[in-house]
């Protein structure tokens, strides 16, 4: 019975039906349309003018569609409308050139749902070679579509975004983007196959790299500020985001590293802070700078016992200069008086513009008596000196550090000094009276 059967397919194949056979001739058509009927593939058979004589199961699935709905009608049933004309201008010219046609089609199901379908259209012939059926084999690649869309979002995002690195898991560089190569003037396959070490700038301690390994490997995430060399040798502050990708066995296969220079910003914060302890106008410390300076050398002098001294100097008459040559000119001394005496000063003394045209000098390991010599130096220098083209002279009152004081003790005994240097006629230097003994 085996045999009859392989027998008859075999001249149903080639077309010679054998008629005595019809059992088996209807068990083969039987195995052929389950076959099709339960194919995963969906099917459609038409005519030669595209009307629909079968579609198989899986068919009705993809498109919603009952079997009595689609027989006798065309595929135009299930066009989107969406799919670019030239096509199914190819597709018809491939077709009735008798040659098979395979593409991709945007159609829609019997729900309004677009989907994407790749097909594969194949001419039937008759025994006189005539084109009697086209079949239709689909296979539903919307989900691929979408992956492959979805990719190249990501990729376009890659490449658009911030400068990012993704590594393997051993910290292998496996891509680096545009914005990577913009900060950090590596190209991506000057770093492929590298670590994040050639990065280092040597800025960090070991420490540092020990808590952000710490912190990548226990929570899988770390950011922070970062300072990097890039190509060229120059070292930057970056602000960096690293996170661990797993798979599903909780391994890591990739770290993400997301960063951006901060070199601007930081600029500006320097910027920021340096001008909030500057004084506008002549560009020395302004008192808030001096109140903090101040403030740590007694705390240092308390705990070290530490000798430092204070001066504070006062133009003189300096309303007569403001009423006679205008306020712009006494600006313009105020400035350079600063510059001048900040040309005298070693790199531990620290010069502030306490208010108005009065000025401080910290002067750190200095005893009372040195303090003295240095003063007088300086305002006899400056009485020598002519400032924006006037005579200027200043008057200036000292103290040195005392075991008990305060920042307000210490400023109360150089303001007292000075008012002596200007009691007794200005230009001159007044030391506080001596600590008694
Ligand atoms: P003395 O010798 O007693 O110090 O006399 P003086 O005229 O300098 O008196 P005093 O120190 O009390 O006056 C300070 C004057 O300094 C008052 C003000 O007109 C001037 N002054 C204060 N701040 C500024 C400033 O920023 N620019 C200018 N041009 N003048 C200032
Ligand atoms: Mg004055
Ligand atoms: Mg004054």
């Amino acid at each position: 019975m085996a045999e009859v059967q392989t027998d008859s397919v075999a001249k149903i194949r080639g077309e010679q039906i054998v008629v005595e056979d019809v059992e088996a001739l209807r068990q083969s058509y039987q195995q052929l349309y389950i076959a099709v009927e339960q194919s995963p593939a969906a099917t459609a058979i038409t005519d030669v003018r595209g009307r629909i004589e079968f579609v198989n199961q899986r068919f009705l699935d993809v498109t919603g569609y009952a079997r009595e709905e689609l027989i006798g009608q065309t595929p135009a049933m299930i066009q989107s409308g969406e799919t670019p004309p030239e096509v199914y201008r190819d597709l018809w010219q491939t077709l009735s050139a008798g040659r098979v046609w395979q593409g991709e089609l945007l159609n829609r199901r019997k729900s309004g749902e677009l989907y994407w379908e790749y097909e594969v259209i194949t001419p039937v012939r008759n025994d006189a070679g005539e084109v009697v059926n086209f079949v239709a084999v689909k296979e539903d690649i919307t989900e691929r579509k979408r992956q492959e869309s979805e990719l190249k979002l990501m990729a376009t995002a890659f490449e658009t975004g911030q400068a990012t690195l993704i590594t393997d898991g051993e910290m292998r560089i496996e891509r680096a983007n545009q914005a990577f190569t913009d900060i950090t003037g590596y190209r991506e396959h000057e770093v492929l196959g590298k670590t994040p070490r050639i990065f280092k700038s040597g800025r960090h301690s070991r420490e540092f790299y020990a808590e952000l390994w710490d912190a990548l490997l226990g929570t899988g995430h770390w950011q922070g500020e970062i300072w990097n060399r890039n190509k060229y040798g120059e070292i930057y502050p970056l602000w960096q985001s690293i996170t661990a990708v797993y798979d599903d066995a909780g391994r890591i296969r990739h770290f993400v590293s997301v960063f951006h220079n901060i070199a601007e910003r930081k600029r500006m914060e320097d910027e920021l802070a340096r001008q909030a302890t500057r004084d506008h106008l002549t560009g020395v410390c302004n008192r808030r700078a001096f109140d903090a300076a101040l403030q740590e050398a007694v705390w240092r002098a308390e705990a070290s016992g530490e000798r430092f001294s204070l001066l504070i100097f006062d133009i003189d008459h300096f309303k007569r200069i403001n009423d006679r040559h205008g306020h712009d000119t006494g600006d313009a001394i105020l400035k350079q008086l600063a510059a001048r005496v900040a040309d005298n000063l070693r790199s531990t003394d620290l010069l502030a513009r306490w208010g108005g045209e009065e000025f401080t000098i910290l002067l750190p390991d200095t005893r009372r008596r040195g303090t003295q010599t240095f003063a007088e130096r300086l305002r006899g220098q400056i009485a020598e000196m002519r400032l924006h083209g006037l005579r200027v002279t200043i008057s200036m009152g000292l103290t040195e550090y005392r075991p008990g004081d305060d920042m307000d003790s210490m400023l109360a005994r150089a303001d007292e000094a000075l008012y002596r240097a200007k009691s007794a006629g200005r230009n001159r230097v007044v030391a506080d009276e001596a600590a008694p003994c």
